[in-house]
């Protein structure tokens, strides 16, 4: 039999592609490698907890998702930033201190994403079935899964599988589908920094960080009061994940770089040794689709490294946009090239600023005229309402294309830079700015 739909991939985009779908009255079935999340236990040291921002929320109030995946969450209303002295001062993240993004744990969101596909209408979940084969024309996928290879048929599959797409790779063979990878030198590796006496060990309220240049941690709340901190260094070299493995070593490491962390963290040495380090790269491919048949969605098509907190964000819109491609179209083979055509701009400019925001992250915060930089950027806010936004607040708090976030951030930055001169002439800041905002 031909299903209608099939969604390789029950990760956080599949499943939320399956929800808007079955709103379109498709016939769905949600292919997955791994066994039911829900009632398995959570892998360990991958990202347990996810920053989630408007583009991601407004992705899921449009199902009527975003107050159950809310219920968890903990706002974060700005940067923590940890001196090496032990020093700590808030950057908050809007000019008006009060916006938020959210920290999320990533089993809970995709849990509740798995609960509201299964109970939609028409869509159906098949866990332990591994996609290895891909017939591009005719849509014919293979499975392995513990009772051995399967079969299926469906008229359109999409690839929601993650970073390594095996429909990627699928495309790659039969259709020539351009494909680079780039992986940063730097990968990442979890900590936990547990509750003291049932209370959270640090500020709950926001994402703190430690800014160390070559390396760095971030560390985001969960809801049992615990912090998962993610510590990014290079893979290799003399000071790297490689350069550091006694116990003895990686303790002197870490009172040496984070001070303040060595006595919120009773497990430091035993998650160091256990965690593994994950890698951290940016995947561009092109074309997405293949014959309004066959069309990678989320990390799949578009994986960025996660120093702007936006890839499940971005994930997210990218079914918001295929949405209304298909709103706007009569078939498939209109509707898949168009939403490539429309997405892929903007997803290449997150991948961009998101690698300048590693740069930011570890190195910038940290320096007096990064900070005061950011204050003369909230004063404009407060002074500009709606006319001068800044990069961070239109990326993470509104549904502003990246590209186009990206150009106005360019006359933004003309026009600052051209204030004092114009002021010199007499010209406000403001008239300044309502040119280029034009
Ligand atoms: C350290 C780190 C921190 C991050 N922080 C943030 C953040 O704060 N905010 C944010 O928005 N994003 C963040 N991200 C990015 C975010 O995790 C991803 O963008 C997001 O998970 C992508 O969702 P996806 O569904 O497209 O892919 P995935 O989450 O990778 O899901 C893919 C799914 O496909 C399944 N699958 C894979 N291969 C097959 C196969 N052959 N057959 C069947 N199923 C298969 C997988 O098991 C998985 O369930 C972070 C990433 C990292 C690494």
């Amino acid at each position: 039999m031909t299903d209608d739909v099939a969604v390789v991939g029950a990760g956080l985009t599949g499943c939320l592609l399956a929800c808007y779908l079955a709103r379109r009255g498709h016939q769905v079935v949600l292919y997955e490698r791994r066994p039911d999340p829900r009632t398995g236990v959570a892998e360990r040291g991958r990202s347990i907890n996810l920053a989630i921002s408007e583009r991601g929320l407004d992705a899921l109030r449009r199902v009527g998702l975003e107050e159950r995946v809310m219920a968890d969450a903990l706002p974060m209303r700005g940067r923590m930033i940890h001196a090496r002295s032990g020093e700590v001062s808030l950057q908050p993240y809007s000019a008006d201190g009060t916006r938020a993004i959210n920290s999320i744990s990533r089993g809970a969101l995709n849990n509740t994403l798995l609960d509201a596909a299964e109970s939609a209408s028409g869509v159906s979940v098949r866990f332990e079935h591994r996609l290895t084969g891909l017939d591009t024309g005719t849509g014919e996928l293979t499975f392995a899964t513990p009772d051995g290879e399967t079969h299926a048929k469906a008229r359109v599959v999409f690839g929601a599988d993650g970073a390594g797409s095996a429909v990627r790779g699928q495309l790659l063979a039969q259709e020539g589908v351009d494909e680079t990878l780039d992986f940063l030198d730097h990968g990442y590796k979890e900590l936990t920094i547990p509750s003291v006496d049932g209370e959270f060990a640090l500020d709950p309220g926001a994402l703190h960080i430690w800014p160390r240049g070559t390396s760095m941690m971030i560390a985001l709340p969960n809801p049992d009061r615990s912090f998962t901190c993610t510590l990014f260094w290079p893979t290799g070299g003399t000071e790297s994940f490689a350069s550091l493995s006694s116990p003895a070593a990686i303790e002197r490491h870490f009172r040496d770089y984070y001070p303040d962390l060595v006595p919120l963290a009773p497990n430091l040495v035993e998650d160091y040794l256990a965690n593994p380090v994950g890698l951290l790269g940016t995947v561009h491919c092109t074309p997405w689709q293949a014959g309004g048949t066959v069309c990678l969605i989320g990390d799949a098509a578009h994986a960025i490294v996660p120093f702007y907190g936006q890839g499940a964000n971005c994930g997210f819109e990218d079914v918001v946009v295929l949405d209304r491609c298909l709103d706007e179209t009569d078939t498939w083979a209109q509707a898949l090239p168009l939403f490539e055509r429309r997405r892929k701009v903007h997803t290449d400019a997150i991948a961009d600023m998101a690698l300048d925001n590693f740069v930011e992250m570890r190195d910038k915060v940290a320096s007096p005229v990064f900070r005061f930089t950011k204050a003369v950027e909230h004063a404009l806010e407060r002074a500009l309402p709606g006319r001068y936004v800044s990069r961070y607040e239109l990326v993470s708090f509104s549904t502003v294309p990246y590209a186009d976030v990206r150009r106005r951030v360019r006359r933004q930055q003309r026009a600052v830079g051209g204030i004092a001169a114009l002021l010199a002439g007499g010209i406000t800041a403001a008239a300044c700015l309502r040119r280029a905002g034009q």
